[in-house]
């Protein structure tokens, strides 16, 4: 019955309808409910139309199995994320497909850490989804439960971050534009922006699920923020995803900077204030590696995906941490990407130095990337990795996740798609068109 669905690490994922359905959502829950041991599980959902349905189904699929279900309601990610922990919870379930496209829904899958199930749970919980259901008797099915304050937590324990100079922000008085483009940080991103003494201009904050635009937070997608940053004069203006996961900043000037550069300023704000290793993955920005170098620390990097970034971060007890995507980890709040302590992370840093946006910017070292794929055939495919690893045998060679090659002051990194025969070629350089090259030269060596 599952095979249709997408799965990842974190969860399963579909097109509402087509190959994500109540009926699936239903019979995932009630294998997640007895994986968890018939316990507590939190629930939280982000605005999508799709999203009450699918709540329906996950908590009929909990109950009936014998799990007491908490209710967050419409909520961010990190926000799961972090109530699994308050409520003590066994684990968590988060109905949300991200920067995903409004007809995708998904179900991300949290344990009682609150974190996203480590790469070898995911691994275990899905060898055994096949099983069939043992559902409760009648006197032991479960009961639900709702807990609406848990965006309300989420907010203080931001503004408790140690660092944070609040009156400082606060004396600023921001002028902040934000576009959470109808997802769930409409919910949250505006009430922390006004604890924080910003005038809010809010665009696309309604949590109807019906996105303004393609909701993932990138430049193309951004001309409508873009453009009320310069009309209302306002100091910054804040992007978010669906889920509230994944920051991009706009610049005074109207500029989309970039969701690379939200870790890249988080990364200066924070290791002034607190020494010790940044954790990113392989394919964020060497950026990392300069500013590391400022502050005499080390970058450490992991297989893409924000569980690895965390898990390593909490055993390091990293103090920043991320990945590229706008990916900001806050420790002090949770080992979780999570873009409303990013913003106010950059309110800090505004606030303390007293430069606007497009200054910070200008003091991130440069650095481009290229991307470009290879289809091939799926017989041929891993065979065309192992010639990968031949290659470049003059530059140092990691093969924690796909072959990457790094030179100085540039890299390639060479992976296989997880669902399709494709080989993904991303690099990094000084200069556009030498990352395009290497992309391409890359290709020539792979394709012969
Ligand atoms: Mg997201």
């Amino acid at each position: 019955m599952m095979q249709k669905l997408m799965m990842s690490v974190s969860g399963v994922r579909g097109i509402f309808g087509e190959n994500f359905t109540p009926f699936e959502a239903l019979h995932f829950a009630s294998s997640f409910g007895i994986f968890q041991k018939r316990g507590t599980i939190v629930v939280g959902r982000d605005s999508r139309t799709t999203g009450e349905t699918i709540f329906h189904a996950v908590v009929s699929g909990l109950l009936s199995v014998g799990c007491k279900v908490i209710d967050l309601g419409i909520v961010p990610t990190p926000t799961v994320l972090l109530a699994v922990k308050d409520n003590n919870a066994d684990a968590g379930m988060v109905i949300t497909a991200s920067h995903n496209p409004a007809q995708w829904n998904a179900l991300k899958l949290i344990d009682g850490n609150g974190l996203f199930l480590y790469p070898e749970r995911s691994k275990e919980f899905f060898s055994g989804l096949e099983r069939k259901i043992v559902y409760s008797a009648w006197d032991k099915v479960g009961s639900i439960e709702s807990d609406y304050n848990a965006i309300s937590r989420h907010i203080q324990k931001i503004l408790a971050i140690p660092y944070l100079d609040l009156e400082k922000i606060i004396r600023h008085k921001f002028r902040v534009v934000v576009d959470t483009v109808n997802g769930a940080g409409g919910l949250i991103v505006p009430r922390l922006l006004k604890k924080l003494g910003c005038e809010v201009v809010t665009i696309n904050c309604e949590p109807t699920g019906k996105f303004s635009h393609n909701p993932e937070p990138l430049a193309q997608n951004l001309s409508e923020l873009s453009s009320a940053v310069k009309a209302e004069s306002a100091d910054v203006g804040f992007a978010v995803d669906p889920d509230v996961d994944r920051l991009a900043i706009v610049s005074e000037k109207g500029e989309i900077i970039g969701e690379e550069l939200s870790l890249l300023l988080a990364e200066k704000y924070i290791l002034p204030k607190k020494k010790g290793d940044i954790v990113t993955n392989l394919s964020s920005s060497m950026a990392s590696d300069d500013i590391a170098a400022e502050f005499g620390v080390k970058v450490h990097r992991t297989p893409v995906g924000e569980i690895n970034v965390g898990k390593l971060m909490k055993s390091l007890n990293s103090p920043v941490g991320g990945e590229g995507n706008g990916g900001i980890i806050c420790p002090e709040v949770n080992f979780t990407r999570d873009a409303i302590s990013g913003i106010a992370i950059i309110l800090g840093l505004l606030s303390e130095t007293d430069k606007k946006i497009s200054e910070l910017q200008n003091e991130i070292p440069k650095y481009y990337f290229a991307k470009e794929k290879l289809v091939v055939s799926s017989a041929d495919i891993d065979r065309i990795m192992l010639r990968a690893q031949s290659l470049y045998p003059e530059l140092k060679k990691d093969t924690t996740d796909g072959i990457k090659f790094v030179g100085d002051k540039f890299w390639i990194h060479i992976r296989k798609s997880g669902t399709e025969p494709i080989i993904r070629i991303y690099t990094e350089s000084t200069s556009t068109e030498r990352s395009e090259l290497l992309c391409k030269e890359t290709i020539g060596l792979l394709n012969v």
